[in-house]
């Protein structure tokens, strides 16, 4: 068999992430996770394979996603059929995380818990788009969702949420937040009538799919990105001009709020966003810099329908998820510095074949007594030692080489202030003690 028979390569779209590159993932992550607990919201892990009726109910027979992006799991037998499970019911990789949380609030009894239920989630997502730039088949998003809160002071924390994540990230300079209002299941009739009317008249400019959309969901020729359908888009009826009342009092409070927090943003009437749960408020969270089509680090909005759509009373909703490559492509282009996390407190650097004994029991001991200690094992050379340790913010350094074996002491380096000295070994504890703290 040639060897090119089978290239040796990952799917198409989907990446690893190495080691270099784990330091951004640990950064976003620790940022995402204490943001989330400033906020008061739970974390929850949901499994990466669902029914694809939960997408298809929620997220739209016609949105792009259940159309034509969904992976589908098959299981390797079905001579033998699971009698407990309806395999009538095809299976997908996830293609985002809110529809699964909302399967799980009605099916683990969220409606009994304290409401508003307020819940973050960090893991991969799988679309079966044609990947490019920022665009990959298997890519990470966080996400949070508030669950069974309607009022616009909710819509207002949450976009307040997502800013400070990027202020917390280093990257409030290059972000714009983009606003817009699709109203409620009421106001969606007209505002479909009003589209209808308007872009019938250009059909045959628009594209085959927006041709199709005019029909099945008009509201999403406005968000089409083909060129022809965005020049008309510009001159759409404005979907804000056709909202009741109530959803236009709606999105007022939300921006009152945004502009007593000072948050920026920019009404963008274009914006409806490619799902259909979506209801009342939409956001975008975009990079200035990059002017292409994957330009999006993060987006959300309110679902007041989803819940029922998935068969569960009214509860209205709102969330937002973020593109986690697509951060971590941007905080790389703006230099933003990560200090690394090391091994804590105390790294244990050993020289020599008689030294890593030495090394392995100051370990066992050290850890004991509940210093955060790590060890050098390998072939490196102190030099590149030290450069790691500093990378990692490890405080002190303790090195051991044949000489210190011999005279039972400790070459210790202090990282902070640059300095080393020779110490008895029986003098350690002592030592770490004065400098650190018991
Ligand atoms: P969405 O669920 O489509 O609203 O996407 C939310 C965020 O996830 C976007 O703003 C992007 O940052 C990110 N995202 C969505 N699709 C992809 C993809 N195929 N590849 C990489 N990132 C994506």
């Amino acid at each position: 068999m040639r060897k090119s028979d089978f290239p040796i390569q990952a799917p198409r779209g989907f990446k690893d992430i190495l080691p270099d590159d784990q330091k951004y993932w640990q950064f976003v992550f620790d940022v995402a996770r204490d943001k989330c607990q400033g906020f008061g919201l739970l974390k929850i892990d949901l499994p990466l394979v669902e029914y694809r009726d939960i997408f298809s109910r929620s997220i739209g027979q016609t949105s792009d996603i259940v159309e034509k992006e969904m992976f589908l799991v098959s299981r390797a037998s079905i001579d033998a059929p699971d009698p407990e499970e309806d395999i009538s019911r095809p299976m997908v990789l996830r293609p985002e995380g809110t529809a699964g949380v909302i399967r799980a609030y009605l099916e683990r009894g969220m409606e009994t818990w304290p409401q508003p239920v307020k819940l973050y989630y960090w893991g991969p997502m799988f679309r079966a788009d044609r990947p490019q730039k920022g665009r990959f088949r298997q890519f990470w998003q966080f996400g949070i969702e508030i669950i069974n809160a309607d009022d616009a002071y909710t819509d207002a924390l949450t976009i307040l949420f997502s800013w400070q994540f990027f202020q917390a990230l280093g990257l409030q300079k290059g972000i714009i937040l983009e606003l817009n209002t699709i109203g409620c299941a009421n106001c969606r009739p007209k505002i479909h009538k009003k589209l209808v009317s308007y872009y019938e008249t250009y059909q045959s400019v628009l594209c085959d799919d927006c041709q199709r959309r005019l029909i099945t969901n008009p509201l999403r020729v406005i968000d089409c990105k083909n060129e022809k359908c965005q020049k008309l888009a510009r001159g759409a009826p404005q979907i804000i001009d056709q909202i009741c009342p109530e959803c236009n009092q709606h999105f007022k409070s939300v921006l009152d709020y945004l502009d007593d927090l000072a948050i920026p943003y920019e009404l963008n009437p274009q914006l409806v966003r490619g799902l259909d749960y979506y209801t009342r408020t939409i956001f975008e969270v975009r990079d200035t810099k990059d002017t292409s089509r994957q330009n999006s680090l993060g987006g959300g909005g309110r679902y007041d329908n989803l819940v029922p759509l998935l068969g569960g009373k009214k509860t209205p909703a709102i969330g937002v998820s973020f593109g986690i490559e697509r951060i971590i492509a941007k905080i790389k282009e703006e230099n933003i510095e990560i200090i690394e996390k090391g091994y804590g407190q105390i790294l244990i650097s050993q020289l020599g074949e008689k030294a890593k004994r030495k090394a392995l029991s100051l370990m066992m001991q050290l850890t004991d007594a509940g210093y955060k200690t790590g060890i050098v094992f390998g072939k490196e050379g102190l030099k590149s030692q030290l450069k790691a340790a500093d990378k990692m913010a490890v405080k002190i350094v303790l090195i051991i080489g044949q000489k210190e074996v011999q005279e039972k002491t400790i070459l210790v380096r202090d990282m902070e202030e640059g300095n080393q000295e020779i110490i008895e070994e029986k003098e350690l504890f002592a030592f770490l003690k004065k400098k650190l703290g018991s």
